[in-house]
């Protein structure tokens, strides 16, 4: 491992000085480790941000959810509000990693983490994500965990969070705190696509912190769930996963957001799915046709193809899961 030197801070504005000078934020620690010990991430200097007041959960009178940046994993898939308002979140949390792992990781790292793919965390190959101009080995390479959607000729990798998808599909704002004061950005710009420019992941500027994600008040009744589809049931990535939430009234769909994970360089929002069912009674046609669409653009890879036939099927199959049907 790289040296580094670590400093611990108790107040924001320790942090921001220290982000500022170039420190590197580490809170849960349980994916920034890793990558330092494969020397895939090589930062002088970490800032311990674990002890920061940004650990809480509250929902404002209009019915805005807030979550801390350092709020566990674990602590806001099992909080009261969470799992009634929003259970897709509950239900992506509680399908990621292991418990272990959800005990430690915060919500701020969790959306913060970096790509699975294996040519990225191999610094022997060729990954212009990690050493930009280098060219990308999964173009060619083993692609079958890549990205269908997003893609880019200088990168194919996914984005492996699960919750980032329940955010993206909910429409939440990340709020951030820098030197320059405060901002709001939407969830949809947060993650950045690849382009030409793999090494650039998040509209980050220099020294932000990430200080909550906030989920915008829905109308109620509010039908959500996350469904995940990987090689095994526990303690595995998604090959692909639907993030639903269904507003009806009055038997019909007023509301929908719909995003989905595994297969997108970025949570992917699925808008043409959502267009097709606003306006429509729930039934097994109405999930099928809208799951149509849910690949389209897609720009399969040599042993990723099985990807495009997958996401219809997981969207169509949770749609019927969160609406029913009459
Ligand atoms: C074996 C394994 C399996 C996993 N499986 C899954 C899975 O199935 N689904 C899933 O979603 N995730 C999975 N994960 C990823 C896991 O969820 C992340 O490791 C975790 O969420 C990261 O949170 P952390 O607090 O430990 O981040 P850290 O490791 O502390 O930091 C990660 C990154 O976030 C930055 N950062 C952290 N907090 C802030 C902040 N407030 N502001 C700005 N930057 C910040 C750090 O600088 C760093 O770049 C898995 C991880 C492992 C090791």
């Amino acid at each position: 491992m790289h040296p580094f030197t670590y400093t611990r801070v108790s107040d924001t504005r320790e942090a921001l000085n220290a982000g500022r000078g170039g420190g590197r934020y580490i809170a849960g620690g349980t994916t920034l480790v890793d990558l330092m010990r494969e020397t895939v991430e090589q930062p002088e200097t970490l800032v311990d941000i674990s002890g920061l007041p940004l650990r809480e959960i509250t929902v404002a009178e209009h019915g805005a959810l807030r979550i801390g940046a350092l709020v566990r994993m674990a602590e806001a898939a099992a909080h009261p509000k969470v799992r009634v308002l929003y259970p897709v979140i509950s239900e992506a949390l509680e399908l990621s990693a292991s418990a272990q792992l959800r005990n430690m990781a915060t919500i701020g790292g969790n959306i913060m983490q970096r790509t699975r793919c294996t040519y990225f965390r191999d610094v022997t190959a060729d990954c212009n994500k990690r050493e930009p101009g280098s060219g990308c080995a999964a173009l060619h390479g083993f692609n079958r965990s890549h990205a269908i959607l997003g893609t880019s000729d200088h990168c194919v990798s996914t984005h492996p969070s699960d919750v980032a998808v329940a955010f993206a599909a909910l429409e939440a704002r990340v709020h951030l705190l820098g030197p320059d004061g405060e901002r709001q950005v939407p969830f949809a710009d947060f993650l950045l696509r690849p382009g030409s420019t793999p090494d650039r992941e998040q509209a980050l500027r220099r020294g932000e912190l990430i200080t909550a994600v906030e989920i915008p008040a829905l109308p109620r009744p509010l039908k959500s769930g996350y469904l995940k589809v990987r090689d095994r049931q526990s303690y595995e990535f998604a090959l692909t996963s639907a993030a639903v939430a269904l507003h009806v009234r009055g038997g019909v769909i007023r509301e929908a957001r719909i995003a989905a994970g595994g297969v997108g360089t970025v949570p992917w929002k699925l808008p043409e799915v959502e267009q097709q069912l606003i306006g429509e009674r729930p039934s097994e046609s109405l999930w099928a046709s809208a799951a149509a669409k849910a690949a389209d653009g897609a720009r399969a890879l040599q042993h990723n193809r099985f990807k495009v036939e997958l996401l219809k099927r997981t969207v169509e199959r949770q749609l019927r899961i969160v609406g029913g049907t009459k």
